[in-house]
């Protein structure tokens, strides 16, 4: 499925291919800090679909805990995420299904990760598979 989205001021807009219940939930600590929320809700899209069609975000590289590199890019003016990929070679990006304009058409969520983390106040998402940590 076609969908698009931008960052909150517009300077930066994109577009891919994504296959609806296909979202995942991460509630690990980096994902509850850069969003500044208590879960992050992502989709894949390949990389061959994606594309910016305005603007030039600006990155900044993520290493894990577990050595793991991965690039985080962002609107240098709003401060709203684009996307995240592998710093080599990228075969997918992972997009914020908030910043999509169809992230309400994608269905539910097909699996949570890193719910070793999850606040205790979150119900716990019975019906989405769980994985206590990377899965
Ligand atoms: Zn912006
Ligand atoms: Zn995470």
């Amino acid at each position: 499925m076609k969908v698009d989205g931008q960052c909150h001021c517009g300077a930066i807009t994109y577009e891919a291919e994504v296959e609806p219940g296909t979202i995942a939930i991460c509630h690990c600590r980096d994902c509850q800090r850069q969003s500044g929320s208590v879960f992050r809700t992502n989709i894949p899209a390949a990389a061959e679909t994606f594309r910016i069609t305005k603007g030039v975000p600006r990155t900044y590289l993520k290493i894990a805990d577990s050595g793991n590199r991965r690039i985080h890019a962002f609107c240098e003016n709003c401060g709203g995420p684009i996307y995240a990929c592998a710093a080599e070679n990228p075969k997918s990006y992972s997009l914020r299904v908030g910043a999509l304009n169809q992230g309400h058409e994608l269905g539910a969520p097909s699996r949570q990760i890193w719910t070793r983390r999850r606040v205790a106040w979150l119900p716990p998402l019975q019906d989405v598979p769980a994985a206590d940590g990377q899965a």
